[in-house]
């Protein structure tokens, strides 16, 4: 069974929102992987959010959520595609403990000159189209969880009212987004646009995470808003899909240079590259390492710059 996503909307609330569960998608995302409770519950999270996000933006490509440069996770990458794809990836060093809070993940760490530097939250929007331009947001890892990170950034960046509730097991990834509506959206209003905005938060402020695991969209948005002009649309099918490609780590290799290559091979018979996202195993022999670098024109400029995974 595939993972859904339903967009919903309260029409006389002036609010729309989107619910999402990932059960078979996040099973294969910590199949590849065995991460400690902490980081499974972030990265749950993350995959969650970012597929959220995704799916408001109404775009055609990529969004990619990225945290760097802290401890002792050193990087957590998701990406969510608008056609219904996620991947994602945490790296860390040491014992976690599996209570270890938001906080104590992401660490500002020092760096060579002993300055203690924050690390950084990032949303990239990678358009598919040539025409579209990529852009980034950077968000505050001040937050005590990643949904309240999301919370402080849209309220200090002039973006319409949204908020993310999110909720992790070992079984299940669920989460809860509210938007208000553009005010050109809105039509008649028996309310004013913030009074709606703040019942419909309120009331979703009501969920336990277990609702959130375990209820269906329908259950779960008709115990929170039976009372209210509730619509919802649709599902729209979320699976686990990795977009490394042979190209790909071609290129990769390419990107060591030939040298390295031929002594990878000297030494070991064959460069392997494991996918970090899919774990798939990639191995190149002495021929195709010799077809790869006859190849004349090398278009460097098209590079996929996603570094999916580690050469060996
Ligand atoms: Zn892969």
């Amino acid at each position: 069974m595939s993972d859904t996503l339903h967009r919903f909307q309260l029409e006389n609330l002036h609010v729309r929102g989107e619910w999402l569960s990932l059960s078979q998608s996040w099973q294969e995302i910590q199949n590849t992987t065995d991460y400690p409770p902490a980081i499974r519950q972030v990265l749950g999270e993350a995959l969650v959010a970012i597929s959220l996000l995704a799916d408001s933006l109404k775009f055609d490509g990529s969004l990619v959520l990225q945290i760097h440069g802290t401890a002792p996770v050193s990087m957590l990458v998701v990406q969510a595609t608008s056609d219904g794809s996620i991947r994602g990836l945490a790296n860390w060093q040491g014992e976690i403990s599996s209570d270890a809070s938001f906080k104590e993940l992401f660490q500002p760490v020092d760096d060579k000159n002993g300055n203690s530097r924050q690390g950084t939250m990032a949303i990239s929007v990678e358009p598919s189209s040539t025409q579209g331009e990529r852009y980034q947001s950077l968000v505050s890892l001040e937050g005590d969880s990643l949904a309240e990170c999301f919370t402080q950034y849209f309220a200090q960046s002039e973006q319409l009212n949204t908020r993310l509730w999110l909720a992790v097991d070992d079984k299940t990834a669920s989460g809860l987004m509210l938007q208000s509506l553009p005010s050109e959206e809105t039509e008649t209003l028996s309310v004013t646009q913030s009074d709606g905005w703040d019942h419909a938060s309120i009331l979703a402020d009501t969920i336990k995470d277990e609702e959130l695991l375990e209820l269906p969209a329908q259950e779960l948005l008709h115990r929170l808003y039976h009372e209210e002009d509730l619509r919802i649309y649709d599902a729209k099918s979320i699976r686990f899909e990795c977009t490394c490609s042979q190209e790909k780590i071609e290129y990769t290799i390419r990107s060591i240079g030939e040298e390295e290559a031929n002594s990878i091979i000297a030494e070991q018979g064959s460069v392997t590259v494991d996918c970090d996202f899919c774990n798939t195993n990639y191995v190149l022999d002495s021929v195709d390492v010799t077809r790869l670098f006859s190849v004349a024109d090398v278009n460097i400029s098209n590079a996929d710059a996603n570094g999916t995974g580690s050469v060996h």
